[in-house]
């Protein structure tokens, strides 16, 4: 497996290099972004770590023109850049996953090993949903976010496993009464709106990090 990283800050690079050698991977690096985007146009790679405030060019916009040319190449983001918009910016310029500085290598490690295997096609026998804090059992139909256990009623249960299923993509009003209702959903009702609101109170409500977030005219995102 070969892996690209994009980043200016000579430390971080040498660090992720090094430790990402350790795990078997093969490693590469641009501390320029369009030297990157070179790179990636000359040689194949599974996977690439973008750090966003770069010399040359911009990580978010940098992040378009690789999904561009290469839609099926994860990217994971790697930051310092860590608000709520931030990451919900990486994730629409295409990033698969978006991770802050400081970080745990072995958080870095699991990502990088979620996306490729993802990306390859590798069915994962899936038994629990997992978004940051938020867990959703698909066994026992049970959510739970930190230590708190979440009751949800069949229909709650059903619109927050898509989210999950979904995680930092937005998915539209449409998308979810095909999804989590029957077709023929009214959709002049509020009916998706009370139950994001519902999910809301019962996911969000007492956590400083909210997981549940509005765009505007597009429809919902759950980010991790
Ligand atoms: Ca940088």
């Amino acid at each position: 497996m070969r892996i690209l990283i994009i980043e200016d800050e000579a430390k971080v690079v040498s660090f992720v290099k090094e430790g990402l050698e350790e795990h078997g991977f093969e490693v590469d690096f641009a501390n320029e972004g369009l030297a990157g985007e070179r790179k990636i146009a000359e040689n194949v790679y599974d996977l690439v770590v973008l750090d966003i405030i770069l010399p040359d060019i911009n990580g978010f916009e940098l992040c378009k023109r690789i999904k561009d040319v290469r839609p099926n190449l994860p990217v994971l983001m790697l930051t310092a850049l860590g608000t709520t918009d931030d990451k919900l910016t990486g994730f629409d310029s295409g990033t698969d996953d978006y991770l802050v500085k400081p970080f745990e290598f072995k958080e870095l490690v699991a990502r990088i090993r979620a996306l490729l295997k993802r990306s390859s096609g590798v069915a994962q026998p899936l038994s629990k949903l997992v978004v940051a804090d938020l867990e959703l059992d698909l066994k026992t139909k049970l959510a739970k976010r930190g230590n708190k256990t979440i009751e949800l009623t069949a229909k709650e249960y059903a619109l927050l496993e898509f989210l999950m299923k979904n995680v930092n993509t937005v998915v539209s009003r449409i998308e979810i009464a095909e999804n989590v209702w029957d077709i023929g959903f009214d959709t002049g009702t509020n009916t998706i709106d009370v139950y994001i609101n519902i999910l809301r109170k019962k996911v969000d409500h007492g956590f400083d990090t909210k997981l549940i977030h509005t765009k505007i005219g597009m429809g919902y995102i759950l980010v991790s």
